[in-house]
């Protein structure tokens, strides 16, 4: 089967009748096989800034995150590169800024962090805009938005340093920039986010421990957490729907989308594309080219009448078992 779906990855992610749905990957550090990804994949829908931070000693200066983030942009160029600016607290840590609480997943992470401290952010925000000179592939994204004017805070600080940047002679343009939906409170304001921003992008794996009130961590209680929990799939249906009435793109980077069952799932929602690991991308590639659209869009509509992840869970495996 391995040698199947092998030989598939260099064929279109596409559902034989001939809907296309853009795959891109999820990264952190520099990856290895960039060549042979890149022609596998539409982008980089996720990159997680903080895990290179993680294995420095001290926040890297300018020049060194601009060097990283050149990297990724030109590796992948002409390809978009999704950049999440630094999203650490919850369960990841920096050696080098502690952060110890009594509910770290509810506390101070992401861009609550960053926000209160505009240097990190500002040095970030300049590097990625240095990095993307010439390439025009950047796109920024934010993490664990809860509140709109986080939003204008970030957008204030990226406008002042293209400003700052063109003064200093640098030729940069104004990235896109997106929100990750993964605070269940940014369901209810996507009015006002779509006003403000270029995409959305589901933090499936976030947005399920926050609506599940599930610690995405914690054995005791990981029966309990279900991406495809019926209220997690009700919620990511109506957003996808809710940013296509608004004229935004929308993705998904959580583990849901490196399912296969999750990604048809996803599809059939309506979602503009998916973003895995790299090890995810065989099988969730051979899921899509095997199903069409319409019976995706079906199966969409049969597991949202179910009412617990346990016959969500046993109707996809039927499912897949007539699809295999
Ligand atoms: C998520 O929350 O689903 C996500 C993609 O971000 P992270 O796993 O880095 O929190
Ligand atoms: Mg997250």
């Amino acid at each position: 089967l391995t040698e199947v779906l092998e030989h598939e990855q260099d064929l279109p992610s596409e559902t034989p009748d001939g809907h296309a749905m853009p795959l891109m990957v999820n990264t952190g550090l520099a990856i290895d096989a960039v060549a042979s990804l890149k022609k596998r994949v539409s982008g980089v829908g996720l990159y997680r800034t903080e895990v290179p931070f993680m294995i420095t000693e001290r926040f890297p200066g300018e020049q060194e995150q601009t060097r990283l983030y050149r990297d990724q942009l030109e590796s992948f160029a002409p390809l978009p590169v999704v950049m999440r600016t630094l999203d650490i607290g919850g369960d990841k840590d920096l050696p080098y800024f502690p952060i110890e609480e009594a509910n770290p997943f509810l506390g101070w992470r992401g861009i609550r962090v960053t926000l209160d401290h505009p240097e990190v952010l500002m040095v970030q925000l300049r590097a990625m805009l240095r990095a993307s000179q010439g390439l025009e592939n950047l796109h920024i994204l934010l993490p664990m938005v809860t509140n709109v004017d986080e939003v204008d805070d970030a957008l204030r600080m990226l406008d002042r340093a293209i400003r700052e940047l063109g003064e200093e002679g640098a030729d940069v343009q104004r990235p896109k920039v997106g929100v990750m939906i993964e605070v269940p409170a940014t369901l209810y304001q996507l009015d006002a986010l779509a006003e403000r921003t270029d995409f959305f992008s589901v933090g499936s794996n976030d947005l399920t421990q926050y609506l599940l009130a599930v610690d995405r961590n914690n054995p005791r209680v990981a029966g309990l957490y279900d991406a495809c929990h019926p209220a997690v799939l009700s919620a990511l249906s109506r957003l996808a729907r809710d940013a296509r009435r608004l004229g935004k793109p929308s993705s998904v980077c959580g583990e849901l989308a490196g399912d296969p069952a999750g990604a048809l799932l996803l599809m059939g929602m309506g979602f503009d594309a998916l973003s895995m690991n790299a090890p995810s991308l065989p099988r969730v590639r051979a899921a899509i080219r095997r199903v069409p659209l319409d019976a995706a869009k079906r199966l969409v509509d049969e597991t949202l009448s179910l009412n617990t992840p346990k016959a969500v869970r046993s109707h996809l495996i039927d499912w897949a078992e007539e699809w295999q």
